[in-house]
């Protein structure tokens, strides 16, 4: 069982499952090789693959070529199916600042494929995320605020989130018609263009803008 610390809270948050939306940023889709017009995908990572402050990212000896994705958090507060998106606030307990980490080669060999995407995304270390900063500590309008990834001090990604094809009350009530949200579920908004490639002794320093950041660094690799 993982849990992730509420900024200002004594217990932490204890996660079920974590759902992440992918090209839900029309540049980034584009970046992908997609025409930027689709419908976001969703997918899964298991609560395993999440990576607290304070830990190094590890890559995995099975792909040679991890990618790192930063992402808008939305942490569940409150349990709920067939959420209508004007009812959608009152379930969000909080906001984070995550790493969709993805092994890119497995990834695409899995596209080819028409394979599922769990190895590529969900492995151990997969998910680096901040503490989560509550709702009422968060700004009034999220997507107006931007998210950026700086790697060795240099902006590799940088949008506002309201370029998000899907919002957030659109998004959670749109997922909670086929998965009931649970209280400690995650939901990765997906991640602007500027994808690239982790090497050792990269430090990533992740944020949105006046609501939360976080640092990393990837130390090396895991042993096989
Ligand atoms: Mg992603």
């Amino acid at each position: 069982m993982r849990s992730v610390p509420i900024r200002g809270k004594k217990h932490p948050l204890a996660i079920g499952k974590m759902l992440c939306l992918g090209k839900n940023f029309a540049a980034h889709a584009r970046e992908m090789g997609d025409s930027g017009k689709n419908q976001p995908v969703v997918f899964l990572k298991p609560a395993s693959a999440i990576l607290l402050p304070g830990n190094p990212i590890l890559l995995p000896p099975f792909s040679g070529n991890v990618h790192y994705e930063v992402e808008l958090v939305v942490a569940v507060g409150k349990t709920g199916k067939n959420i209508p998106e004007e009812r959608v606030t009152n379930h969000i307990l909080g906001y984070a600042v995550g790493l969709d980490l993805t092994a890119r080669d497995l990834q695409s060999l899995a596209k080819q494929k028409g394979e599922p995407w769990a190895v590529a995304k969900g492995f151990d270390g997969s998910a680096p995320l901040s503490e989560i900063t509550p709702r009422n500590e968060a700004p009034q309008k999220i997507e107006e605020l931007e998210i950026s990834l700086r790697i060795n001090g240099v902006i590799r990604q940088k949008a506002l989130l309201s370029e998000m094809i899907w919002s957030i009350p659109r998004t959670l009530a749109y997922l909670s018609t086929i998965f009931t949200l649970e209280r400690g579920d995650l939901v990765f908004m997906g991640t602007p263009e500027g994808v690239g490639p982790l090497h050792p002794g990269d430090r990533m320093e992740a944020e949105i803008r006046g609501l939360v950041s976080v640092a990393f660094e990837v130390t090396g690799n895991q042993f096989p």
